[in-house]
């Protein structure tokens, strides 16, 4: 399926479509939103190839854009002038998700040299404390030792057997981590003491991970020098979560807007669900806090008809071949689409591809 796909965009891309459909008035009248979270400083898109991707295929993905005449606009302006009516042709936006250390050391400067602009979903909860945060250090190390069965599990206060063989076996254990912290009520620093905890136990060195600032974000000091540098850095609650009550919920994007006007200088109005997780009664409190727009994970190019807050957009990633990068660019990805809605839940794998 895969590869029929591959080739009909080759023949389409050979035949001269892409440019056609880029060039059209439909194209014209139409924003593509790109998503990324992260570059790997390792090899983090090993672990998860759905959320990063390698920084040279990031610096490609710019150079396709410079060469093939897109024009990338802030996100506020490219809403904008799309219910304006004033796009210019082939217009794109770039949002980065989370805001990780990895944005500061590598997507930023590749974005600096070729001039485009930029907003950061930016997650707050970690911004002042430089450790790794506990929900994807957990799942990244138990991947490093990926392949194994072991059997003492309960020295950490789990499931005596721990199976890591699977992505889901690993994700299990993630869950019940989480668990244990939530039932205790462990702050930022508990649960970085509990994950340095499962590294001791998983013989992974756990100080040299947190020297790399491996799946950090982005502290003060970096976030402020990137603002002053132009990045737009906007809404993705707290702590990277979206409560099913309202007062609870309103209270993430509060707590998320106060860090970012203190580090910012700016009230940012955007938001992105977490995790691309949204259900019909966010519309209204969202509302409620002053959102201008909220973006999802889900598949499309942005038209006049989208709702505010529910703006789709085209998460790139490491395993996303370049032609079919560029037929999305183009419109034509958007076009042959045929599945657009991002899962709801994260939902790992039975097993290793
Ligand atoms: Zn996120």
């Amino acid at each position: 399926m895969r590869q029929i796909k591959l080739a009909t965009l080759r023949a389409l891309k050979g035949a001269g479509v892409f440019r056609l459909v880029a060039d059209s008035t439909w194209r014209r009248d139409r924003l593509l939103i790109l998503c990324y979270h992260g570059t790997s400083l390792e090899d983090e898109h090993l672990w998860r190839p759905a959320l990063y991707l390698e920084a040279n295929r990031f610096e490609q993905r710019l150079q396709i854009l410079k060469r093939d005449g897109y024009s990338v606009l802030p996100l506020a302006e490219g809403l904008q002038r799309l219910r304006l009516g004033t796009l210019p042709p082939r217009s794109v936006a770039l949002t980065f998700d989370d805001g990780t250390y990895d944005f500061y050391r590598q997507a930023y400067p590749l974005l600096k040299q070729f001039g485009f602009p930029a907003t950061v979903y930016l997650t707050t909860y970690y911004m002042d404390c430089e450790l790794p945060v506990f929900s994807l250090v957990t799942s990244y190390m138990l991947w490093k030792r990926r392949g194994v069965v072991i059997s003492d599990g309960q020295e950490l206060g789990l499931a005596s057997s721990l199976d890591l063989r699977t992505e889901a076996g690993r994700h299990r254990v993630v869950l019940e981590l989480l668990t244990v912290a939530e039932r205790e009520d462990m702050s930022g620093r508990q649960k970085d003491e509990l994950a340095r905890k499962l590294a001791l136990f998983l013989k992974v060195d756990y100080d040299a991970l947190v020297a790399k600032r491996l799946l950090q974000i982005m502290n003060r000091r970096e976030l402020e020098e990137i603002v002053g540098d132009g990045i737009d850095v906007q809404l993705h609650t707290h702590r990277h979560r979206t409560p099913e009550d309202e007062e609870r919920f309103r209270r993430e994007i509060r707590d998320n807007r106060e860090r970012i006007r203190d580090v910012a200088g700016s009230d940012p109005v955007h938001f992105c669900y977490p995790s691309g997780v949204y259900r019909a009664q966010f519309f209204d409190w969202l509302a409620a806090e002053r959102i201008v727009s909220a973006t999802t994970c889900d598949a499309g190019l942005v038209s006049r008809n989208s709702p505010s807050m529910l703006i789709p957009r085209y998460i790139d990633n490491q395993n996303r071949e370049t032609i079919d990068v560029e037929s999305w660019l183009s419109g034509v990805g958007d076009l042959l689409a045929y599945r657009r809605a991002a899962a709801q839940q994260y939902v790992p794998r039975e097993t290793e591809s």
